[in-house]
């Protein structure tokens, strides 16, 4: 009962994530126990490192523990900035081998490369070559797993951990999931481990040699889910994350421009376009990125990922202009572009750059309002004039 193999899906794992950005960016902690987590007195281990884990440290374990356990160790609280600039960095990588991507989190995501095979006539190629940009470019190892299905792959980029690349091909799964504990079937949690315990079912073997309609009355649910999975069959697909992933405008001017008031007036424009977007999709940002095209068309851009969400035209507006403000202006300019990105639902619209921003919400909500109703052009704040 072979799968057949008309997928192939990759699944990669960063090693130890949080602390391998650590050890990577401060190389006096390398090879030592580094222990990620909350530092307050209820604080979780979020990532040790393999020389934590020798400590017996793991995560999720309370801090208190783990300073019990190796009290040697380096304790740090987590630089989440830090970890998302480098998973986009990640990304980027991932975006070069296939355009169907489902990151799980920061440090793992699934990418469907079964339209690859074309161009790599070896496909285990493309996570070795993952793996590899991923090290020479970021200093950092993956896990990665190929094979047919997303329940195989992930099974296969945990099995050589760290810096592991399992390929399971069509076949293979029957053997290697049969010895393996029933608590590797995804959906097999505690409880279910439990309960097939008394049937003595441990491993995914014993759970294929046991009849359905046993099983469905002891655990009182249909597990033919469970069943396929034992067989490594899984038909779930990848999902691309395809929402927006960035708002962004830009202009071109008709005559170059040189002064810096010229460009903040041109920001404060941008600003009120991207913000309003933003609004309208119910969305926040945490990053904010400007574009310079100069006259000899040499483009710079900078961003600034902030510490909390923005969605108001003068948060986004103020940021802008701080990085321009910074940024030497040898030559005019053609173009200016801001694009906020890092998007997501959270977040309420308090002001970075002012102690009571209730006044300024007002005005937005209103200007929206007429945006709204007369269209964008309606309204050009007194700045620009
Ligand atoms: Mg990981």
């Amino acid at each position: 009962m072979a799968i057949t193999h008309n997928r192939w899906i990759i699944h990669v794992d960063m090693d130890a994530y949080f602390s391998a950005v650590e050890q990577r960016d401060n190389p006096a902690y390398l090879g030592k126990p580094v222990i990620i987590g909350g530092q307050g007195g209820r604080g979780v281990v979020s990532t040790a490192s393999y020389e934590a884990r020798k400590y017996g440290v793991t995560s999720a374990m309370p801090m208190v523990e783990a300073r019990r356990r190796c009290p040697v160790g380096i304790f740090l609280p987590p630089n989440m900035d830090k970890y998302a600039q480098t998973s986009d960095q990640i990304r980027h990588i991932f975006e070069a081998f296939s355009p169907i991507i489902e990151p799980l989190s920061m440090d793992e995501a699934f990418l469907d490369v079964t339209g690859m095979k074309y161009l790599y006539p070896d496909i285990t190629d493309i996570p070795r070559q993952i793996k590899e940009r991923i090290k020479r470019e970021l200093d950092l190892t993956a896990s990665a797993g190929l094979a047919a299905n997303k329940f195989l792959a992930k099974l296969a980029s945990d099995l050589q951990k760290p810096d592991g690349l399992v390929v399971i091909h069509p076949g293979e799964e029957i053997g290697l999931l049969a010895p393996m504990p029933v608590t590797k079937l995804w959906g097999v949690g505690d409880a279910t481990a439990r309960i097939l315990k008394k049937l003595h079912i441990e491993t995914i073997e014993d759970f294929r040699c046991c009849d359905l309609k046993t099983l469905e009355h002891h655990l009182g649910t249909c597990p033919i889910e469970l069943y396929n999975l034992a067989w490594g069959r899984d038909d779930r697909p990848v999902i691309p994350d395809r929402e927006a992933k960035s708002i962004g405008s830009e202009t071109t001017f008709t005559m170059d421009i040189w002064s810096k008031d010229e460009m903040r007036g041109v920001l404060l424009a941008l600003a009120g376009k991207v913000g309003w977007r933003l609004r309208k999709a119910g969305l926040y940002a945490r990053t904010v990125t400007v574009k310079i095209r100069f006259s000899s068309f040499r483009t710079i851009t900078r961003s600034v990922t902030l510490p909390s969400s923005l969605s108001l035209d003068e948060d986004i507006y103020q940021t802008a202009c701080e990085m321009i403000n910074k940024i030497p202006i040898y030559e005019s300019v053609r173009l200016l572009g801001v694009t906020v990105s890092k998007l997501g639902q959270g977040g309420r619209q308090i002001s970075l750059f002012e102690v009571t921003n209730e006044r300024q919400e007002k005005i937005t909500a209103v200007m929206d309002q007429l945006k709204d109703k007369f269209g964008e052009a309606i309204i050009t704040r007194g700045r620009i004039l």
